[in-house]
């Protein structure tokens, strides 16, 4: 894979972490995630964002004042 690929790649991997992305595009992520220690660590970190919105997005902020 050249890096191109893998920069491409790493953008996917955001629709990916949202559950977003189509069953091929999916499977591209999967092939690749096998291969790619660094892009494991990259949608870790994505799913753990995605799952702070998730939980803001269920939990609105107290009213105050
Ligand atoms: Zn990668």
């Amino acid at each position: 894979m050249t890096s191109e690929q893998h920069d491409a790649l790493r953008v996917s991997l955001g629709v990916y972490a949202m559950n977003k992305a189509d069953s091929r595009e999916r499977q591209t992520i999967r092939e690749h995630l096998d291969r790619c220690s660094s892009c494991q660590d990259e949608l870790a970190d994505l799913l753990a964002i995605v799952d702070l919105l998730d939980r803001t997005a269920l939990r609105p902020r107290p009213i105050t004042g």
